[in-house]
C-alpha cells in the first residue's frame, strides 16, 4: 500500500484491510472481487492483485510461511529485488542492499552517477554503489535511514543539503550540481487513445463486466468499451 502513496492515506485502509485478512491465508482464500474492494479509492491495483496473488503463491509452495530467502521472495508476484531486500533486511535483519526510487536519488547525487536510472547500465552501477555500502551490522537501520534520507533530506527538488549527514563527500553538492542528478526520463509523447463506453440498461439493470487481470482498471467492473461506431452495432446484436 506504501508504494507511491503517503503514510497518512494509507492508515485506514491498513486498518480495515488487515481486520478483514488477517493471516495470509485469510487472504489467499478471499476472492479478488473482494480483495479490490478494500483497496477502492487507493489506486494502483496492481498492487492489490499482486498481493492477493502473492499471498495465494506463498499458501501454495510455502506451507502459507512467509519465505526467508532472498530468491524465493523475488519470485513472489510484484516484488522485485529491491522490495525483497527491504522486506528481509527490516524483518530478519538480513544485510541486503535496498535500491528504491529515494536511495537512487541519494546514491546517484552522492556518487555523482549520471544518465536516467530506468537505463540498464545506470541501474547497474547504481546496484553496485548499493552494495558495497551495505553494512553486515545494523542493515535494518542503515536502510531505513537510506529510505529516509531521500524521502526528507534529500529531496527531488529541494534537497537539505544543510542537514544532510553525508554533504561533506557528496560530490554532486561539492559540484553545486544537486538537480543535475539522477539524470531525466528520456521524453516520449504520450499515448492518445480513443474508445466507446456503452451503458447498456436492460429492464432498470445496468450491464457491467469484468475487466481482464491486466491492463487498465484490470480485474474491475466496467462499461463495455468498442473501438468504433460499427463495432457498437455488432456488440448490440
Ligand atoms: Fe543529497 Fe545534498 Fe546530501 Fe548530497 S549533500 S546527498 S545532494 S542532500
Amino acid at each position: 500500500m506504501l508504494q507511491q502513496t503517503q503514510v497518512k492515506t494509507v492508515i485506514p485502509f491498513y486498518a480495515k484491510f488487515m481486520e478483514s485478512f488477517p493471516t495470509i491465508e485469510a487472504l489467499a482464500s478471499a476472492s479478488q472481487d473482494e480483495v479490490l474492494h478494500h483497496w477502492t479509492g487507493l489506486g494502483y491495483y496492481a498492487r492489490a492483485r499482486n498481493l492477493h496473488a502473492a499471498a495465494k503463491y506463498v499458501c501454495d509452495h510455502h506451507n502459507g510461511e512467509f519465505p526467508t530467502k532472498i530468491e524465493d521472495v523475488e519470485a513472489l508476484p510484484g516484488i522485485g529485488r529491491s522490495t525483497a531486500a527491504a522486506i528481509l533486511s527490516s524483518v530478519y535483519q538480513q544485510p541486503h542492499a535496498i535500491l528504491d526510487g529515494n536511495v537512487k536519488r541519494v546514491l546517484a547525487r552522492h556518487q555523482a552517477v549520471e544518465g536516467w536510472p530506468g537505463k540498464t547500465s545506470v541501474v547497474n552501477q547504481l546496484w553496485s554503489i548499493a552494495e558495497a555500502n551495505t553494512p553486515e551490522a545494523e542493515v535494518t537501520e542503515y536502510n531505513q535511514a537510506m529510505m529516509d534520507m531521500g524521502a526528507s533530506v534529500c529531496t527531488r527538488s529541494k534537497p537539505k543539503c544543510d542537514k544532510c549527514p553525508i554533504q561533506q563527500d557528496c560530490i554532486a553538492y561539492a559540484q553545486g550540481q544537486q538537480l543535475a542528478y539522477p539524470g531525466r526520463k528520456p521524453k516520449k509523447a504520450t499515448p492518445v487513445r480513443n474508445t466507446i463506453m456503452l451503458l447498456p440498461v436492460f429492464s432498470h439493470q445496468v450491464y457491467m463486466y469484468q475487466r481482464p487481470p491486466s491492463g487498465i482498471w484490470g480485474g474491475l467492473w466496467s462499461f463495455p468499451e468498442v473501438d468504433s461506431r460499427d463495432s457498437l452495432d455488432v456488440w448490440c446484436q
